[in-house]
């Protein structure tokens, strides 16, 4: 059995480093105690909800374009819908990579968006499009692209609670926004927020009862 240079921790299985520690392993490699678990979910279906719904949203947003602004010149606001089709994928192909991450990577590729786009706005003489558009649809993607993962991927029930809980704070920042009076269209933080909301709605009258008792759980109530 292999053993840790550092806190001399005995480890089964096929631990590239010490689980305690993060230290260097020295001695045999020792077959894992636990059965393999195999994926429960195939990567072809993953990949065809994705295209799928790219697909969808570029179809929309160009139809979009013909309805409601045929005589527009500028093509910015209903194109940047695909930026939503790009975090949407990112999402979701980080969750398939490394799934106990998904969580802070969320949080820090909206982060990371909304600070970029917000800096560029304000190089560019502040018009407000980053809040506008960009945080309220990086916002609306990371939700879908957690919905097609819970759906497609199934993850555990344990994952639901933090990943409700991002949701919602994450849905709701273009509302406050709107609360302000920093953008200049409503309809993007509206439909955020709407998608946010029922997310959350969704899954506590889908879950309640086990939301609750996994809440209960983390908080030792
Ligand atoms: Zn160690």
């Amino acid at each position: 059995m292999r053993a840790c240079a550092d806190c001399s921790l005995r480890v089964e299985g096929d631990w590239k480093r010490c689980p305690l520690c993060g230290g260097d392993l020295r001695g045999a490699v020792v077959p894992s105690p636990y059965p393999a678990v195999p994926l429960r979910y195939s990567r072809r279906r993953v990949l065809r909800v994705l295209v799928l719904c790219s697909l969808g949203v570029i179809l929309l947003s160009f139809l979009a374009q013909l309805l409601f602004r045929r005589d527009a010149e500028d093509l910015g606001a209903l194109r940047s819908v695909w930026l939503g089709i790009a975090t949407t994928w990112l999402v979701v192909l980080m969750a398939v990579s490394k799934r106990r991450n998904l969580a802070k990577f969320i949080v820090y590729l909206v982060a990371a968006a909304a600070a970029v786009s917000v800096y560029w706005d304000y190089l560019t003489q502040w018009s407000g499009w980053s809040v506008t558009y960009v945080v309220p649809i990086v916002c609306a993607a990371s939700i879908a692209g957690l919905l097609i993962t819970v759906r497609v991927i199934r993850m555990e029930l344990a994952d639901y609670v933090v990943y409700s809980g991002l949701t919602v704070l994450l849905g709701l920042a273009p509302i406050v926004f709107l609360a302000l009076g920093w953008v200049g269209t409503p309809i993007p933080s509206a439909i955020c927020g709407a998608l946010s909301i029922a997310v959350v709605t969704l899954l506590l009258a889908l879950r309640g009862g086990a939301v609750r008792h996994e809440l209960a759980t983390r908080l030792h109530l």
